[in-house]
């Protein structure tokens, strides 16, 4: 980490009353990288394409290696810390947060699933010296969104391993500088006996098969591409994928991606805000008739943050225990709420294009609300809601919601 980067770890900022507020250093930084990902959201949005300028920012404050340890090169930050930079690019940049969320669940899969596996330490050493970005890959073939199945196999020849898969949506495929994916673990594997495989971009290459040309999220750059990858042996996580799902990557997409879409429905809310302030002002004082979808706006803000926030600490107190994220209550928590932030990140951005009504309507002007919005509906869809709550049904049945409110 550079030295100016390294100095800012805590900092002062005044509140409403002049009080200090301590700010988290992830903080500082990722606003930095913010202001730049604002600056080009609408050329992203507009080309589809991947916000270059962003991810630089991002690289120069360091934060795509923050999750990995410090004995390794990063900070280990904690998973609030992540949640919090996702919000704040997301508020920005709507494909900007959810790369960076993707992102960063695929290292946080890594980081806890390595189990001290030299090759799988060594790729972390340098993800967090060179900023490398991980792409996922888990949608293929005809199995659309079922994550928990795999069609492609690890083929296994002595110590090297190839694997060839037709990934339906990679995003930011072309740019990331590595792959994390899942496989059928060998040719004669069950397509749910699934591993773990991290592939670098000297690995692999990748056919273009599909594009990417879509109602929002434009800048994840989500194309389709036969992948071919060789590598060795140990680029496979020791542990199965299916404890990887439910101990991480389920957990962790979930708040990440939950984040992010907060940060899309802050940022709608805000140019919403603005538009009724400056109506109001306009007609010396009098609220538009719409201001009363901003306050709706409000509410659903604040119920989505916080089921964010309960969500971190749904995550905290069962994380620390072995096993504690598998817990039924924990797994039921953490998917509904993606189901529930995705729904009510939604609600809060047509409530904000409401509020503004012909002005939030309008592709020109400064009020716009068309990108937020078109943005927002990729979050119902990613991992359908459908699926997750049909997944859940048993779970539901056989589980007993906690009566107390403090556990
Ligand atoms: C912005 C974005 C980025 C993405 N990036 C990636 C990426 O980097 N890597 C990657 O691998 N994938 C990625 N995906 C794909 C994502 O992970 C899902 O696989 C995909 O969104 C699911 O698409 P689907 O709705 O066609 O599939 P499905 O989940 O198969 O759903 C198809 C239809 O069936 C319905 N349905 C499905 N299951 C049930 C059920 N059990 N009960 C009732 N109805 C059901 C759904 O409502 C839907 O209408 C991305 C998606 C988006 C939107």
């Amino acid at each position: 980490m550079s030295a100016a980067i390294s100095q800012l770890t805590h900092h002062n900022r005044r509140g409403r009353h002049g009080e200090a507020i301590e700010i988290r250093d992830f903080v500082l930084r990722a606003e930095e990288a913010a202001k730049i990902a604002e600056l080009h959201a609408h050329a992203v949005d507009h080309d589809a394409r991947f916000p270059t300028e962003a991810f630089e920012a991002i690289r120069a404050q360091q934060l795509l290696g923050i999750l990995i340890p410090s004995e390794l090169g990063g900070e280990g930050a904690r998973a609030a810390d992540v949640a919090d930079v996702c919000a704040i690019l997301g508020g920005a940049c709507s494909s900007t947060g959810m790369i960076f969320a993707m992102h960063q669940v695929k290292v946080a899969c890594l980081v806890r699933h390595a189990r001290g596996n030299p090759w799988q330490l060594d790729f972390q050493r340098r993800i967090a010296a060179n900023q490398w970005l991980l792409a996922s890959s888990t949608t293929e073939g005809a199995n659309g969104g079922d994550i928990r199945s795999s069609e492609a196999a690890i083929q296994l020849d002595g110590a090297r391993i190839g694997l060839v898969r037709d990934a339906s949506v990679i995003s930011y495929g072309a740019d990331a500088d590595a792959i994390v994916t899942t496989a059928r673990r060998t040719d004669g594997a069950a397509s749910s006996d699934q591993v773990l495989v991290a592939f670098q971009r000297s690995d692999y290459s990748l056919e273009p098969t599909r594009g990417w040309d879509t109602l929002g999220m434009r800048g994840t750059c989500s194309m389709g591409y036969i992948l071919r990858a060789e590598g060795v042996a140990d680029q496979v996580l020791p542990e199965p994928y299916e404890r990887i799902h439910n101990q991480t990557m389920a957990p962790y997409a979930h708040l990440f991606w939950s984040s992010a879409w907060q940060g899309v429905a802050s940022g709608a809310f805000r140019r919403a805000r603005a538009f009724v302030r400056q109506a109001s002002r306009n007609s010396g004082g009098r609220m538009p008739p719409g201001a009363p979808h901003l306050t709706r706006a409000r509410v659903t803000l604040e119920t989505l943050r916080g089921a964010v926030q309960a969500g971190l600490a749904t995550f905290e107190r069962n994380a620390a225990e072995p096993g504690g994220l598998t817990a039924m209550n924990a797994q039921l928590a953490l998917n509904f709420l993606k189901v529930e932030a995705s729904e009510l990140a939604a609600a809060t951005v047509m409530s904000a294009m409401r509020a503004c009504g012909l002005a939030g309507y309008r592709n020109d002007g400064d009020f716009a609300m068309g990108r937020f919005l078109r943005d927002i509906l990729s979050a119902p869809i990613m991992i359908n809601n459908d699926r997750i709550l049909a997944n859940a049904e048993a779970a539901v049945l056989m589980s007993e919601p906690p009566l107390s409110l403090t556990l």
